[in-house]
């Protein structure tokens, strides 16, 4: 079993490779944005509570973030956890860490993808999810083969994301610099800290995921 986070600014490319790890190693994704949108659009009260924060590009509370989080990691996961988008602060990688003692586990990587500010705009303002599974496509980098379809299953519940625009994306870069880029030095001062070029090809991206993952065994 792996544990491993993956850390980067929005559009790195997080999500993509995430759902890649689910699918070739059977560990299960947890990503705090796809749990807040779930929140949203089932109107709970916690949902309603953070659409407005999340549509400008602020970072909803810790304490909502790590409950999510707790919660999920109840249900336990025999290939291990991505954590994709969480921790994004320092209270919560600390919080990170107890849940995982608490489980008799640790984190076996934390992988920054590190891409330049400027190609993440083309990337954010390109970008289109499917409803039903979450695959991720570009415009222009990797559109469905037929308009409007997703390849995967599919579903035509093709949408986009309410803080893809250029204004939210440098609300959510600044956020990025001010309290999550932190953790880089942090992960790096416990020795778990692996980079990758997040700039690279898709599947140059994943192999070198892979070949981090595979030197931990
Ligand atoms: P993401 O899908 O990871 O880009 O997250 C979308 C939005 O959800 C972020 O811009 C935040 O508003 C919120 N969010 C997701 N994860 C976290 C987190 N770990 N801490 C605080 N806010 C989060």
């Amino acid at each position: 079993m792996v544990n491993v986070i993956l850390l980067g600014p929005p559009g790195a490319g997080k999500g993509t490779q995430a759902k890649k790890l689910v699918v070739e190693r059977g560990m299960v994704q947890l990503s705090t944005g796809d749990m807040l949108r779930e929140a949203k659009t089932s109107g709970s009260e916690m949902g309603l509570r953070v659409a407005e924060v999340m549509d400008r590009g602020d970072l909803v509370t810790d304490e909502i973030v790590i409950g999510l989080i707790r919660e999920k990691m109840a249900t336990p996961s025999a290939g291990g956890f991505i954590f994709d988008g969480f921790p994004r602060t320092l209270p919560q990688a600390d919080a990170l860490g107890d849940l995982l003692a608490q489980l008799g586990q640790g984190l076996d990587a934390v992988i920054e993808m590190q891409v330049d500010d400027a190609a993440l705009v083309a990337r954010i303002t390109g970008r289109y999810t499917c409803g039903n599974c979450g695959q991720v496509y570009h415009d222009k980098t990797r559109p469905t083969k037929v308009a409007g379809v997703c390849d995967a299953c599919g579903s035509t519940d093709l949408k986009r994301r309410a803080d893809d625009t250029e204004e939210a994306l440098r609300h959510r870069l600044m956020e990025y610099y001010k309290k999550t880029s932190p953790l880089v030095g942090y992960y790096y001062a416990k020795g778990q800290l692996a980079t990758v070029d997040g700039l690279a090809e898709m599947d140059v991206v994943s192999a070198a995921i892979a070949k981090v993952l595979d030197s931990g065994d």
